[in-house]
């Protein structure tokens, strides 16, 4: 595992959109996909993964819960087809996870949380968590969330929402969990950047497109 980058802007591309073809994204290299879940906001780019198994001449391997990638292989169908070969198709490894798990060196903690009635997940690599659709933390998933530097959360807009948390929520969240940086992210149009970031406490964010963390 080289350099250990994470992106947290768009939903998209930090799930799954940002493949090695997508100049905009910048990303030429990547170890695996760490899927949250299975909406079509995190899964449309999946398609461009194509250039990293392409290049490595190896399947792309793809973390996530049983039922997101059940979903995947559901809705791209071809990819697991044998078809032509001319297509250009991404080779992918889907691999189902529930507990702690290693990618190379580096220590992967899937973090389940509420995504409204859909148990997705958040990932904790080191002193780095990420959850980017969440309306409900279990109480099971706050230790795993304890001596964050960087934290990546869920904030919508300012008015609640069924399924994700909404700015205040994401700042009492934010404030129980208490790392020592939190970016928003899954933010919508409703958050104008510097109106919305002036009311910010000084270690909360906004993310943005093309904001790179490098994890702690
Ligand atoms: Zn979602
Ligand atoms: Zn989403």
């Amino acid at each position: 595992m080289g350099r250990r980058t994470v992106r947290a802007g768009r939903p998209r591309s930090a799930a799954c959109g940002a493949g090695g073809a997508d100049a905009r994204a910048g990303i030429r290299e990547a170890d695996a996909l760490l899927l949250t879940h299975a909406h079509a906001d995190h899964v449309g780019g999946l398609d461009d993964l194509r250039i990293f198994s392409e290049r490595s001449g190896q399947d792309f391997p793809v973390y996530g819960p049983a039922a997101a990638l059940a979903r995947v292989r559901e809705r791209f169908g071809y990819v697991f087809r044998r078809t032509q070969a001319g297509g250009g198709k991404p080779r992918l490894s889907l691999r189902p996870v529930s507990q702690p798990f290693y990618m190379g060196r580096l220590r992967v903690v899937p973090l389940p949380v509420w995504h409204g009635r859909l148990r997705v997940f958040g990932y904790r690599l080191g002193r780095f968590a990420y959850i980017t659709d969440v309306s409900k933390i279990p109480p099971a998933t706050y230790p795993k969330l304890r001596g964050l530097d960087v934290l990546v959360l869920d904030a919508l807009r300012h008015e609640p929402h069924e399924t994700h948390f909404h700015v205040a929520r994401a700042l009492a969240e934010a404030a129980r969990i208490g790392a020592q940086r939190t970016y928003f992210t899954h933010i919508c149009h409703r958050l104008p950047q510097r109106e919305t970031q002036a009311l910010l406490p000084k270690n909360v964010f906004l993310a943005y497109d093309g904001l790179v963390l490098n994890l702690p």
